[in-house]
């Protein structure tokens, strides 16, 4: 196939083909766990890690990207913050940031 057409086509990645578990945990719509639950904890304590957070998981686990992508770095602390307020509107703005700038930048 012609590269060139190849690139027209491809469609842009969505946040399930980039963190697909993060995804699924914060579906638009779904009820976040209640507050300091089991799950509560364990997905907060997974978010306060680098490379168990949102950002960390589309990295294949790592936290490398706190030391060459800013803009990760600055994601993966608001999906912390906004899953702390239980702020659904900001945590739905925050994928949406990430998955445009994940297109953007990293493939
Ligand atoms: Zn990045």
């Amino acid at each position: 196939m012609n590269k060139l057409i190849f690139e027209e086509v491809k469609k842009p990645l969505i946040l399930n083909d980039i963190s697909p578990r993060w995804a699924a945990r914060l579906e638009t719509g779904q009820q976040l766990p209640t507050v300091l639950s089991v799950t509560w904890l364990r997905w907060y304590f997974e978010l306060k890690r680098a490379s168990r957070c949102v950002v960390g998981e589309a990295h294949g686990y790592s936290s490398s990207y706190m030391y060459y992508c800013r803009e990760c770095d600055k994601i993966g602390w608001k999906f912390m913050l906004y899953f702390t307020l239980r702020s659904y509107a900001k945590l739905d703005e925050t994928k949406h940031i990430f998955v445009k700038h994940w297109n953007n930048d990293h493939i």
